[in-house]
């Protein structure tokens, strides 16, 4: 049996591995001229850095195992200190367990919110927010930065991802807003990263254990002769008995041969942003107190930053340390057409205006654009999905990855998929 897998992200590697380790003919073909995807690291002038924080972290310890023995020695285990700017301070991550730092009057909004709440059940994520969590917290945090990553108004998104955001319990709000320690997204309190070569470090290490895997393959032609999948990139042809794609399902759509319209109308719709990633190489030594900090503030042109010197020497020159800030665009919306200069400069700015870095440390930019970056659950998400879902499930092509199932998955659930797909 001869499988090819259609896309080389971690989806499409771990896919491809599992399958080999059952004895099958397996061979990935990826677009790019390196694997990873999403998953891709880059270094420049000494500075690693990743396409937006990546750590490796799951409640399925089967999974996390798996990924972990992968990376063999290549591991370390750090505690998450991640926190949020808000109101020229940082206040612990999740910010629901970081009250008691706020102004007296915010601790009151958010504590009297969650605890009086009476916000009816919800239709949409903005409705969700109030009733999981009072006006307070849904207010002054989470809508405002909810709308930021997601580029989206919060009523214009559904809710069937939601589980993913953990309701906190009420005790640890009171204690909270007390100043009493209390820790939120417990499953990743804790988390594992290579002590080298960034988040692709993971890649890599699938990949080297593939047989086959063709690089700068992009596919662009998909057909079906008897049983058998054709695939091409418009040079060469390449017969498979089983295809799976890990690639986006918009590519998928346009690659293959006939596909029924309302199916391709549906893919159409959906919905998702694309992601700008900026590098700063600041000549400064740091404490490397934090990893990533968050930023609510429509003003501030990024919503989130990660200091990869976090991660251990390997990832900074010396003496030196880098800032990687995450921008969510779209087209049209005044930030996704800027030049890679102009982005750079609005972060520099956003960091400065806020007294988070002095403008003359900056050593080193670098920009890193990924047209696929957040599926976007709006509301007729589901509907959608669905439809596209059953339609390639029909004609046997089994979808696993983030932008090919069309799910917010995080790394272990694209493996996790992987681990279970059956040809
Ligand atoms: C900013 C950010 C932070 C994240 N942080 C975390 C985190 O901390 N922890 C975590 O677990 N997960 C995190 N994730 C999620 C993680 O990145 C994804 O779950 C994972 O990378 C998805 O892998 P994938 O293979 O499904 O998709 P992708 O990485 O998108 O891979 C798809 C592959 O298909 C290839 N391709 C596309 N078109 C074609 C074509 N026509 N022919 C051949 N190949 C093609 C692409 O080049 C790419 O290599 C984060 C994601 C983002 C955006």
């Amino acid at each position: 049996m001869k499988v090819g897998i259609l896309g080389g992200g971690l989806a499409g590697v771990s896919a491809a591995y599992f399958l080999q380790e059952k004895g099958l003919d397996v061979e990935v073909l990826e677009k790019e001229d390196e694997c990873g995807g999403l998953c891709r690291s880059f270094l420049k002038n000494g500075f690693s850095y990743d396409l937006g924080g990546h750590i490796i972290f799951s409640k399925d310890v089967e999974i996390l195992d798996i990924m972990l023995k992968m990376l063999g020695d290549n591991i370390q285990k750090l505690y998450r200190n991640n926190k949020i700017w808000f109101k020229n301070r940082f206040v612990k991550y999740p910010f629901e367990n970081g009250l008691s730092t706020l102004d007296k009057e915010d601790i009151y909004d958010c504590l009297y919110g969650f605890i009086e709440n009476k916000h009816p059940k919800p239709n949409n994520f903005k409705e969700w927010i109030y009733h999981t969590f009072g006006g307070g917290l849904a207010e002054k945090y989470l809508i405002p930065y909810n709308e930021k990553i997601w580029n989206t108004k919060a009523e214009k998104m559904g809710i069937e991802w939601v589980e993913r955001i953990p309701k906190p319990p009420i005790e640890d709000v009171i204690k909270s807003a007390l100043g009493i320690d209390t820790e939120g997204y417990t499953h990743q309190l804790y988390f594992h990263y290579p002590l080298k070569g960034g988040i692709q470090a993971l890649i890599s290490a699938f990949e080297s254990k593939l047989k086959k895997v063709r690089k700068g393959f992009n596919v662009s032609k998909i057909k079906k002769n008897g049983n058998q999948w054709i695939v091409s990139d418009g040079k060469t042809e390449i017969t498979y008995d089983r295809i799976i794609s890990s690639m986006p399902i918009f590519d998928l759509a346009e690659a293959l041969e006939e596909i029924p319209s309302n199916v391709k109308s549906a893919i159409n719709k959906l919905k998702y942003n694309s992601l700008t990633v900026v590098l700063l190489g600041i000549d400064k030594k740091k404490n490397n107190d934090k990893f990533a900090v968050y930023f609510p503030q429509k003003e501030i042109v990024f919503h989130r930053i990660c200091f990869h010197s976090y991660m251990g020497q390997w990832y900074s020159p010396e003496g030196k340390y880098s800032i990687v800030a995450e921008i969510t665009t779209n087209p049209n919306d005044g930030v996704h057409e800027l030049s890679d200069e102009k982005i750079s400069s609005k972060v520099v700015d956003g960091l400065y205006r806020e007294g988070l870095i002095d403008k003359k440390d900056v050593c080193e930019t670098d920009v890193k654009r990924m047209k696929y970056g957040y599926v976007v659950h709006d509301l007729d998400f589901k509907n959608n999905t669905s439809l596209f879902r059953d339609y390639f499930n029909s004609i046997g092509i089994p979808l696993n990855g983030r932008f090919a199932e069309y799910e917010y998955h995080n790394m272990d659930q694209v493996v996790g998929k992987a681990h279970k797909i059956k040809v």
